[in-house]
């Protein structure tokens, strides 16, 4: 049997290949501290669970309009006009399964072959994946760990061609746990706004932020009909299961992702699209007790990775993930990280899953208990210093 071409360059997250593996091993009776996957290791709120469920009991088994629920895009139209201070009406919200369908259907509903993307590398590979899958070319915009993984307007500029169809922007940032800064977001708008370049903002980790505060680039004047913000309930609200995040963006491309949705998958789940108004319009206390947790446990996983001799760790300004530098202990980051599973039973990823800058680099998502992260520094300690003996 023959297979499509286009299979070939439809890319891949490794954290789903990484955590099958970590699971083989634990099936096999090996004890496994799992510091690859990006998934909040809570309970999804109780409030939100009941509104799920009570939704169901109403009869919220249906389809409903693709780009979502009439009242559900309201509601979120409502919130990002609060929250971020962006004036938006809900023709220009798509509800989707998880914040993921944003950035391929927003990339093909703007990308034509031959177009360049600009990606940030290391970033996170699924951007890399849909620009070549629509036929597109990305061009890595290189974040460097002096300057803190952060990037200007100056880093955008150089790679600007006449081809250049489309920015990628993720802040906070997965893998390094960057954040742009107001002034940083002020001059990649001003590179923008005059050029015909979208802009795809993700912005899945908002709410997930420890130094500064998070801003849109879509705020920016002139950047609202030429950005495409994605955010979602997956990381806020420790929700990854549930499948559910939404798009915002001018009415026109709206209408383009939602008929990539409606061929695709139709619509968002009816009961779960219910849930999001109460995750969005009830208390925030227990998404704000999850970032204090993360808090805690960044500065223990940066505490730990800069006790062990041949590493190195820039403090992450958000998300839950430390990108430390590894280059000391002279493996490339895929042995790293298969050595790291195999003999010390610490899953966790390597830089190079997200994108070839990431060589040198790990990525550990902190995402699990302040226990399991102690442990899983120990067995790295403890595994770094046995190679460091045999080698001598
Ligand atoms: N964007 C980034 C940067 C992510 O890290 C993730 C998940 O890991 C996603 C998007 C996907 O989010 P969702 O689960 O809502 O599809």
């Amino acid at each position: 049997m023959r297979y499509a071409d286009r299979m070939n360059i439809l890319g891949t997250e490794t954290a789903f290949e990484v955590l099958a593996k970590a699971r083989a091993l634990e099936a096999k009776g090996r004890t496994i501290v799992h510091l690859e996957i990006g998934e909040p290791d809570f309970d999804t709120p109780a409030p939100i669970r009941a509104a799920a469920v009570r939704a169901i009991e109403e009869g919220f088994t249906h389809y409903t309009p693709s780009p979502g629920l009439p009242e559900i895009r309201e509601v979120i139209a409502k919130y990002i006009s609060q929250d971020r201070g962006l004036p938006v009406t809900a023709d220009q919200v798509v509800v989707t399964p998880g914040g993921k369908p944003v950035i391929t259907f927003g990339i093909l509903a703007t990308v034509n072959p031959g177009d360049e993307v600009i990606v940030p590398n290391p970033g996170f590979p699924i951007y890399e994946s849909a620009v070549r899958f629509a036929g597109g070319t990305p061009v890595s915009l290189l974040l460097r760990e002096e300057r803190d993984f952060r990037f200007g307007a100056e880093d955008i500029e150089k790679l600007i061609t006449p081809r250049t169809k489309m920015v990628i922007l993720n802040s906070p940032h997965n893998p390094t746990g960057s954040v742009l800064t107001p002034k940083d977001l002020d001059e990649i708008a001003s590179l923008l706004r005059e050029r015909d370049i979208w802009v795809l903002s993700d912005e899945i980790y908002s709410k997930i932020i420890y130094e500064g505060t998070h801003e849109s680039i879509a705020t920016r004047p002139g950047m609202a009909e030429r950005t495409i913000l994605m955010d979602g309930f997956s990381k806020t609200y420790a929700m990854t299961g549930w499948r559910l995040g939404y798009g915002v963006m001018n009415p026109t491309v709206a209408k383009h992702v939602a008929r990539l949705a409606t061929n695709v998958y139709s619509c968002a789940t009816a009961f779960v699209q219910r849930a999001a108004s109460v995750a969005l319009g009830g208390s925030q206390a227990e998404a704000e007790a999850m970032v204090a947790q993360f808090r805690r446990r960044r500065d223990v996983i940066i505490e730990g990775l800069k006790a062990i001799p041949g590493i190195t760790c820039t403090k992450p300004a958000g998300a839950f993930y430390a990108f430390p530098n590894i280059r000391a202990l002279g493996m490339k980051s895929a042995d790293a990280e298969r050595v790291l599973l195999e003999e010390a039973g610490v899953a966790a990823l390597s830089g190079t899953a997200f994108g070839s800058f990431g060589e040198g680099y790990l990525r550990f998502s902190y995402a699990n208990s302040v226990e399991q992260i102690q442990e899983g520094m120990k067995r790295l300690g403890s595994l770094v210093q046995g190679q460091a003996k045999a080698a001598r």
